[in-house]
């Protein structure tokens, strides 16, 4: 099938080369020229395991092309995919103008009859705002509109795109149920699951699954903070929770709590929309604000231990808002580390890939080349991403480096014992600091 793909991002991306993938002759379309070139060039603008040899591959292959304009990628698609982002307004919202704009482009270009899918995670009754854009724009064309919500995480996008847990598609017409079928063919012949709903269904169920995602999250922060002021262990005390089935272990860490591109943003777009509708869903707002409570908590547990912020040096290891990804979108590790230079703290950062865009962000923060460099002369070291290399730091090298031996497990990801061996004070979250070993 022909398919058109509007944004080059992470979603857009992954999309277009998993539809290759998949047999389909796929164009991919984008506004910011700089990536249009970086994919011609057979480059991924960010890091994710996987992509660029898949995007060679496909490439290669001849099924995968990248154009600036939407007029070379539209006509004559029997499929375009929306993949833009919808960011959040000053309260919260979703901001839908790009998807509009994308809208408004498939109006202009694409052939009467064309499938629409929305990818971008939006308010449920998104696509009716779609239609209307294409009942003024072009009222002589029909093009049946789908929802069909992404589920991937950065970090494992591409396994999770080629081996979906489930593929939900919300349609209210057959041709569109028919087109998504035949799409996803060598997928269903696997045996991935397919949910297929209204359209409404599908646009409100991520909302709910990000949403659910992140007050798991929550509720482990909230529990640590109990756990520190009852000295409980709050790992232990999930461990027992996520061994119960009916809860599951997943999303249940204690730690920074949430960040990146997804899970703030819909949180509060999910809230608002509740709100819109004439049902207030305070819950959300708990869940937010509890998740910033966390980076404060470990502020003050790093308090705890320096006394004196201002003037201290603080090594961040891990900027990303997540392992396995460059991308810093609401990284709670910047998070803190923002908060640690209004504090007066000198702070320098690592992270295995992300230094670059960490930087762009947070100016003020000095990048060093790796763990040991930021540690130097430190008056803390805190975890903060929780990549797995760091599972591996020379302790004792790190030891030497630092001007003073706190360590702050941000992520509760290392071996405490091995930890406070090497002679550092070890603060986790949720749990009793251990002391260095005489
Ligand atoms: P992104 O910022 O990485 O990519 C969006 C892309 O759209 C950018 O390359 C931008 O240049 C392009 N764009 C903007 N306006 C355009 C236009 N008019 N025409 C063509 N291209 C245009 O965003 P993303 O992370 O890929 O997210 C996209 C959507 O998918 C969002 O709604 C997000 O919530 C959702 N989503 C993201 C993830 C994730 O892990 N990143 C997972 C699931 C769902």
């Amino acid at each position: 099938m022909r398919v058109g793909v509007i944004g080059t991002g992470h979603v857009g991306l992954v999309t277009a080369v998993t539809l290759a993938d998949a047999g389909h002759d796929v164009g991919a379309v984008d506004v910011d020229p700089e990536k249009i070139e970086t994919l011609r060039r057979g480059e991924v603008p960010f890091y994710e395991p996987g992509l660029p040899e898949l995007l060679d591959e496909q490439v290669s292959a001849g099924r995968l092309s990248f154009e600036r304009e939407p007029a070379a990628v539209l006509p004559g698609a029997e499929v375009v995919f929306i993949c833009v982002g919808t960011p959040s307004n000053p309260d919260g919202e979703a901001n839908l103008a790009v998807v509009e704009h994308a809208a408004a482009d498939i109006a202009r270009y694409a052939d009467d009859g064309a499938v629409v899918v929305g990818k971008s995670t939006v308010p449920a009754g998104t696509a009716d705002r779609i239609r209307a854009t294409f009942e003024h724009d072009r009222p002589d064309a029909a093009f049946p509109l789908v929802s069909n919500p992404e589920f991937l995480r950065e970090g494992t996008a591409i396994s999770d795109a080629l081996e979906p847990d489930r593929l939900l598609v919300g349609a209210d017409d057959a041709r569109g149920f028919d087109a998504m079928r035949r799409l996803y063919a060598p997928m269903l012949e696997r045996g991935v699951r397919l949910i297929e709903t209204d359209v409404a269904t599908a646009e409100l169920s991520k909302h709910a699954s990000n949403a659910f995602l992140a007050l798991k999250i929550s509720y482990a922060n909230a529990l640590a903070r109990i756990c520190e002021l009852v000295g409980a262990d709050v790992d232990a005390v999930t461990d027992v929770m996520g061994s119960d089935p009916r809860i599951g272990p997943a999303f249940l860490g204690a730690g920074l709590g949430y960040g990146g591109y997804c899970l703030p943003k819909d949180v509060a777009a999910f809230e608002r929309l509740a709100e819109r509708l004439g049902y207030p869903f305070p819950m959300l707002a708990e869940v937010a604000r509890i998740n910033d409570e966390a980076v404060r908590a470990v502020v003050e547990r790093l308090r705890d231990e320096v006394r004196e912020l201002s003037g201290s040096r603080v090594a961040v290891l891990g900027l990303s808002f997540k392992p396995e990804t460059d991308d810093v979108r609401l990284s709670p590790a910047l998070a803190l580390a923002s908060r640690l230079l209004e504090l007066g703290a000198e702070v320098v950062g690592f992270d295995p890939r992300a230094g670059a865009n960490a930087k762009a962000e947070l100016p003020q923060m000095r990048i060093a080349s790796d763990p040991y460099d930021a540690a130097d002369r430190a008056n803390a070291v805190v975890l903060a991403t929780d990549w797995a290399e760091f599972r591996d730091l020379d302790l004792a090298r790190l030891r030497n480096a630092v001007a003073a031996p706190v360590f702050v497990d941000a992520r509760n990801t290392m071996d405490g014992r091995a930890v406070a061996g090497a002679g550092f004070a070890y603060v986790p979250v949720g749990k009793q600091p251990l002391r260095p070993e005489a």
